[in-house]
């Protein structure tokens, strides 16, 4: 099974609903190969849940607090996104981390947050360019998954957890790391899931985020442990969505 997940950002408004429609109009001929999700702003997903009913096209949030209610101004609960339709949210983002100041501490209180609202936490890593130039992109991302993911997964089978690596430097860029760099990250961050939660770290898909297009996605699927792709730019268009789900 593959994953394709858009992470919309800050785009999209009531006009995007008709493009959520053709997307999950159009994933459905790979049901059962390919999860197809979109995540966009918390003010669609709503309305996407419902204007796209009938497809098998899922929905997820790009943030959550860490708390289930309460006085946080501006903030949005994991309750909340479920509650709207999502299945899923992405968390730690390196626009979150960079734009919001959020650690790895927050994350991990953020996927605890997600699991208590029946969320599946897409979690993500990744270097920025003077650490991979520095010969530290390997260290750096151990670290952030050591710091970011809790120690235990929860007791369901299902997939209750997914990994994005991102390096940053490669996020809206067009550049984007050698194959070979890819496989070397995604075989260290199984590596690690896999000494934390045993076998079931064997099943937590790994996706790759990056400046993934139509173009590029068949072979980055390819690579061992890359179990799909996080797309911001190319999501957002139904034609390149659906070209990059057909590529996995
Ligand atoms: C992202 O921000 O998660 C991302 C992968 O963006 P892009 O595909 O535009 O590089």
């Amino acid at each position: 099974m593959k994953w394709v997940i858009g992470n919309w950002k800050m785009n999209g408004l009531s006009e995007s609903l008709h493009e959520a429609r053709s997307i999950g109009d159009g994933v459905g001929g790979w049901t059962g190969k390919v999860v197809s999700m979109v995540c966009p702003p918390a003010t669609l997903i709503a309305r996407m849940t419902m204007h796209c009913a009938g497809t098998p096209l899922e929905f997820g949030g790009q943030d959550c607090h860490a708390k289930a209610s309460g006085a946080h101004t501006g903030d949005i609960a994991a309750e909340m996104l479920h509650d709207a339709g999502a299945r899923a949210v992405i968390l730690g983002h390196s626009e979150r981390r960079t734009d919001h100041g959020e650690t790895n501490e927050e994350v991990r209180a953020k996927v605890d947050a997600a699991w208590r609202a029946a969320l599946t936490p897409i979690v993500c890593v990744g270097e920025v360019e003077a650490e991979r130039d520095a010969g530290r992109a390997e260290a750096v991302v151990e670290e952030q998954l050591t710091a970011s993911l809790p120690d235990a997964l929860p007791a369901q089978e299902n997939e209750d957890l997914i990994v994005a690596y991102e390096p940053v430097w490669a996020i809206g860029t067009g550049r984007v790391p050698t194959e070979a760099d890819i496989g070397a990250m995604h075989g260290q961050i199984r590596a690690h899931l896999v000494r934390r939660y045993g076998e079931a770290g064997h099943r937590v898909p790994i996706l790759y985020g990056g400046s993934m297009k139509p173009d590029n996605a068949k072979a980055i699927m390819s690579i061992a442990d890359v179990d799909g792709g996080l797309v911001g730019g190319a999501s957002l268009k139904a034609d390149s969505f659906l070209a990059i789900a057909e590529a996995a």
